[in-house]
Parts: structure tokens; sequence; C-alpha cells
């Protein structure tokens, strides 16, 4: 690049050069200038999935066609008032306008911590076994650079959020990828994975309440998976980012909660998906003291911490009134109902989701994930998730994301009932 590349060039070419993958928040290069090479590191992320469902959906748009969105995982209503006022609050306070602690204010960790106790009956010392995130996905994102050397294997699952498999790449790490098959309720089969493999893994990514699939695990099968990990020295991330989106009066079990979790485990918390607040980017880490320095040793070197009114509208979240939450999931719990009904006249068969805010849904025989997800833009104008896009496990399905107003996904609703598969 020369150095009279203005900053609006160099912000062009970089609306150019990428897109946002609005499906689950991976953005990819797609066309970088021939001026530079990138790196063998980005060079070995997988190929984008999305592309042909990305176009279709442009090309609909284009024709004038009225485009309903169910592939975003982004809830749509806004963050509660009470949380807000806090955030403008603390903003106004010249206190919080200076760096914030690198590991978090201990304020919010204590927060955390305090919910842990009420919510889970863990006590966590918010010192050592809690740390301040920029939300989930930059601890996700980041952990493996605490924890693994190149050529180390990572356990990761798919069909699954993205960045477990790519921040596992970033760090020159192998994924080895663990099914996730209903036949098993979405759940790795433990036993299935080779002694060779386990004694090579340094980590294991696992995730519940689970995105994209709904599917929620046990008690007893987080107790199987501390077992396992402990004889094999895997250190557990378990990405809670839906532990609070239980439908139907589920309440989804902490990792931490499973015996002898807080030896190997830690545990990302998203304030995101429970209160409406993916803009804000806050969350936290809690579990194990040994890798909680760990990522906090690797964060030091890349970000100054979370804003700490922003931290302090995460206290007003955790111990303010929950109500904003029920009501938030008898919204979905309405939308569920909504989509299923809609689902099967279409002629899908789509397991309730005991949890978060998605449908999985098995597609149609002679379709691909992205080919019926292709079709339904095409057909009615609705936007859906192919399965593949989350791993290859994930092919055969689509994911639907309750995440619409819900005038909106009736719109939706009726369309789908126009046609049969
Ligand atoms: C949305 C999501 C996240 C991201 O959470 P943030 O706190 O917003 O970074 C992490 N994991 C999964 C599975 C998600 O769906």
């Amino acid at each position: 690049m020369t150095s009279r590349t203005s900053t609006e060039e160099l912000w062009e070419r970089q609306k150019q050069t990428t897109v946002e993958n609005h499906h689950c928040g991976e953005q990819r290069v797609v066309n970088m200038s021939a001026k530079f090479e990138v790196s063998e590191r980005i060079k070995s992320l997988p190929p984008y999935l999305f592309a042909a469902v990305d176009s279709k959906k442009r090309e609909a748009i284009g024709k004038g066609m009225d485009v309903i969105d169910l592939g975003v995982g982004d809830p749509v209503e806004p963050t509660p008032t009470h949380i807000i006022d806090q955030l403008c609050k603390s903003a106004y306070d010249r206190t919080n306008h200076r760096y914030p602690s690198y590991s978090g204010m201990m304020a919010f960790k204590e927060a955390v911590a305090r919910w842990y106790r009420k919510r889970a009956g863990i006590d966590l010392d918010p010192k050592t076994q809690v740390i301040t995130l920029i939300g989930a996905k930059e601890g996700i994102a980041h952990i493996p650079f605490a924890l693994v050397n190149p050529g180390d294997k990572v356990l990761v699952p798919s069909p699954a959020y993205p960045v477990y498999r790519n921040s596992t790449i970033l760090a020159g790490a192998d994924p080895v990828i663990m099914p996730l098959l209903k036949d098993n309720g979405f759940l790795p089969d433990l036993g299935a994975i080779d002694s060779n493999t386990a004694r090579k893994a340094k980590m294991m990514f696992l995730n519940y309440p689970n995105n994209p699939t709904g599917a929620v695990a046990t008690l007893d099968f987080f107790h199987q998976v501390v077992e396992f990990a402990r004889g094999y020295n895997i250190v557990v991330c378990h990405d809670a980012a839906y532990l609070e989106l239980g439908l139907d009066g589920y309440c989804a079990p902490s990792f931490l909660e499973a015996s002898g979790a807080l030896e190997i485990a830690v545990e990302f918390y998203s304030l995101s998906k429970t209160y409406n607040m993916t803009g804000w980017r806050i969350g936290a880490a809690a579990g194990n003291a040994d890798i909680i320095a760990a990522l906090g040793a690797v964060k030091t070197n890349i970000d100054s911490g979370a804003f700490q009114a922003v931290q302090w509208a995460g206290v007003q979240a955790l111990e303010g009134p929950q109500g904003c939450v029920e009501q938030q999931k008898r919204i979905y719990e309405q939308r569920r109902g909504l989509l299923l009904e809609a689902l099967r006249s279409m002629g899908l068969q789509a397991d309730p989701s005991q949890a978060t805010c998605y449908l999985w849904c098995p597609v149609p025989h002679g379709f691909t994930s992205t080919q019926f997800a292709a079709e339904l833009i095409e057909r009615i104008g609705v936007v859906v998730t192919p399965g593949v896009g989350f791993g290859q496990y994930g092919e055969g399905f689509i994911r639907l994301s309750l995440t619409v107003e819900t005038d909106r996904l009736k719109e939706a609703a009726r369309r789908m009932k126009t046609i049969r598969f």
C-alpha cells in the first residue's frame, strides 16, 4: 500500500474486499487487493460457504422482492431501558473515562461471581476465576492462543459456531471434528473419539444450549465430559451464550456445576442474547484460575479491556429486574410455535427447541442445505441459514432464527404455508 492512500480510500477498499457474514458473525476476505499477500494463517481458514445464499438474497432484493431474513441470530428487540439508563449514567462519570483494568472491573466480576452463586450454586473468586470479555466471541477467539501450540489438536463440534474452528486454525492448531448427530441428541459421542487423538488434544469446545441445533445437555453429560477431559488432560471451553434462553420453563445447567469442572474448564458467558445486548460487546469467562490467567495474558497484549460504563450496564443487567428475560422468552416461544406450524404445513419435521432462539430443521429429500435455502429465497423471499455453513455435519439441515419482529415472522410463516415439499 502506498503512503499516499487516503484513509477514505483504505476504508473503501476494506468495504470492497470484505463481506460480513450475518449468518454467524464471520467476516471473510473475498477479494484481497493483489498488492500484497495475506498470511498463510488467513489462507488456511475454511472457504466461505454463504456466498450462494448471499447472492440469491441480493438478486431477490434487486428484483424488488420483499425479503424476510430468518438467517440472522441477532435479537431485534431493544436492550431493556434500565440497562440503557445505567450506561448513560455511567458514561457521564469521569472515573469511567480512563483505561479500564485489563482483566475487568472488579464490580462487574463480582456481579458475575454473585450471579454464578445464585444461578448455579458455584463459588467463584472474582479476582482470579472471572475475567471481563469484549463479548464472549472475543474470549472464544483468543483462548486457543493461550493454550495451544502449532500442531496441537483441538476437539471442535460440527455443526457449530464457526469461531471455535477458525480460532483454532488462526492459533496454528488442528481442529478435530466431533460430529453432533441427531441420533445422539446433537451431543458429541465421547466414546467415538479415538484415544490417540484424545491424547494429542489440548482443548475441547462445547456449547449448550446449542447454536445452531437448539439442543440441550444434561448435567450428567457434563459430568461425563469432565471425566473424559481429566483422563486426557484436556481443557474444556464451554460456550454458554444461550444459558438463560431456556424455553417452556427449561433451565439449562452451567458446565461449571459439574463436579471437578473448575479444575479443567472455563465457561464463556455472554449478555448479548439474554439481554438483547449484541451491540454492546460485553461478556465474561469464568472457571479455572490458571486458564483465566492464561487468557488474561493474551488479552493484555491485544485489547485494553471493556468500557467501564458498559461493564456497569452489565452489572445492572445481571442484578436488575429479570422480567425482561422472561418476556423475551415468551416472545421466542410464540414465534417458535408459528414457525413449527408453518414448517409442518410445508411437509418438514422440525423438533421444538428447548432453548435458544433457533429452529434446526431437516431439509426435504433431494436438496442440499444450500440448494434448499436458495429455493426458499427464490420462491417466497425467506432467508434461512444452510446448515453446512456451520460445518460438514450441518449438511441436511437449515437454521431458522426467531430474532425478527413477530409481524414479519408471521408473514414468513404465511408464505411458507403456500408451498409444500
Ligand atoms: C452469539 C453467539 C456468541 C457471541 O456472543 P457475544 O457475547 O456477542 O460475543 C457466542 N457463541 C455463540 C454460540 C453465539 O451464538
